[in-house]
């Protein structure tokens, strides 16, 4: 790995660059680019969080000025995005006009394809049907709602700065709205959570009918507030038997109510709403990552901005990319990424094209973990494809290693 900002570093995203073509000539939809823009601020900061972000909303024109610059300096690299994200922090703290401000500028600097899909992330409490409409209107045409989670206990416990009351509103106000595209995130595995009162969150939410639901599992980062307080011994995290059967009855839970189970943590009501714009980081698709702490993709070279607002700022100012560090993967690391990414998604992965694109036959490589995988029940060999099971998904960050 080579980690490092300097601009004369062999693997720096300089040296990547590209002719800006037509958007026709890039059209190939499995190709096509994603945007990512991190809105690296949050009104307060929730107990768990490890993202980043501030919580002084007064830097956001600074930030506003800088994020235009950036994307001047990418408009070569990256010719046409068929997704763009807006991502966080919670970008819902701005308002409708710097939303649009900002759109507008990813227009006039970036190809956008016909029904792009744009997604903005939202918490609850910012989302009144008046910024919902404006929302409408400037063209974000994907919603995802921060709800986490419909038991005002766990939310408190997490230090969510919303009401169940307001997450269930901001539900129907997006409807109102007009959004036909709607995602929710929730959380589970909370300590002292009970089963029976997550699967009463859950069918809160199927009851809501949302087109898309993100099922994450707690994790406690030490240095968060919430990591402090379980060193402290305040509380157990639930054990591994526990979060598995968590994991499982979730699948099965939603798989019933007609969603598909897509990747581990992701469900859709129909392949037409699982992310377009996640599905890129899954299978190596470039994508350009703008704001703080994000990170980019392009030409086997990974990516990432400073995580801190002062020092983007500062790189932006001296006219520099605000890059913190790169890496160039080697075919080794793309090949067992490839592996890693595709047994976390419901479609596995395809021998043919992984045989196109790195020239090795995986099952003459790997049959015989498959096939030992299969017989326990992690993996299933079928018409061309090794795809995870149920189970194998609830283990999948391992099964490459096995
Ligand atoms: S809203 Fe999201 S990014 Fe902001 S503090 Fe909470 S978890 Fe972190």
């Amino acid at each position: 790995m080579v980690s490092s900002g300097d601009s004369s570093n062999p693997g720096s995203p300089d040296g990547f660059e590209q002719q800006r073509g037509s958007a026709s000539a890039h059209m190939n939809p499995r190709r096509l680019r994603g945007l990512y823009i991190h809105i690296p601020f949050c009104k307060s900061k929730c107990e768990y969080c490890d993202f980043y972000s501030v919580t002084s909303v007064s830097g956001i024109p600074d930030f506003l000025e800088a994020l235009a610059k950036e994307m001047t300096m990418y408009r070569d690299a990256f010719p046409c995005f068929d997704t763009v994200y807006f991502g966080g922090g919670t970008p819902s703290v701005l308002s409708s006009e710097q939303i649009k401000v900002i759109l507008s500028e990813v227009r006039s600097n970036f190809d956008l394809a016909p029904n792009s899909e744009i997604t903005l992330e939202g918490n609850p409490a910012d989302l009144d049907p008046s910024f919902l409409e404006s929302l409408r209107e400037i063209g974000i045409n994907r919603l995802n709602i921060g709800v986490q989670s419909f038991d005002q206990k766990i939310l408190d416990f997490l230090g969510r700065r919303h009401s169940v009351g307001q997450g269930v509103s901001a539900i129907e106000d997006s409807r109102r709205a007009g959004f036909r595209n709607l995602g929710l995130d929730l959380i589970y595995g909370v300590p002292g959570h009970e089963k029976a009162l997550w699967l009463e969150t859950l069918n809160q939410a199927i009851s809501l009918l949302p087109e898309h639901l993100s099922c994450y599992q707690l994790t406690v980062e030490p240095h968060t507030p919430l990591g402090k307080r379980c060193a402290h011994g305040e509380f157990l995290l639930p054990s591994e038997n526990l979060q598995y059967e968590f994991f499982m009855k979730t699948s099965e839970t939603l798989e019933d109510a007609g969603y598909v189970h897509y990747e581990v943590s992701n469900f859709a009501r129909g392949m037409a709403f699982a992310s377009r714009h996640n599905q890129k980081y899954w299978d190596h698709t470039p994508y350009l990552g703008l704001g703080p702490a994000a990170h980019s993709f392009l030409n086997n070279q990974r990516w990432w901005n400073h995580r801190s607002v002062d020092r983007y700022l500062s790189a932006i100012g001296r006219r520099e990319k605000p890059v913190e560090g790169t890496e160039v993967l080697s075919l080794e690391q793309l090949q067992l990424e490839a592996l890693y990414l595709g047994l976390r998604t419901k479609k596995g992965i395809c021998v043919r094209d992984y045989s196109t694109k790195y020239s090795r036959d995986i099952l003459a490589e790997r049959g015989k973990s498959f096939v030992e995988l299969q017989r326990r029940g992690f993996v299933v060999l079928e018409n061309g494809f090794v795809h995870p099971t149920r189970a194998g998904l609830a283990l999948s960050d391992s099964l490459a290693l096995i």
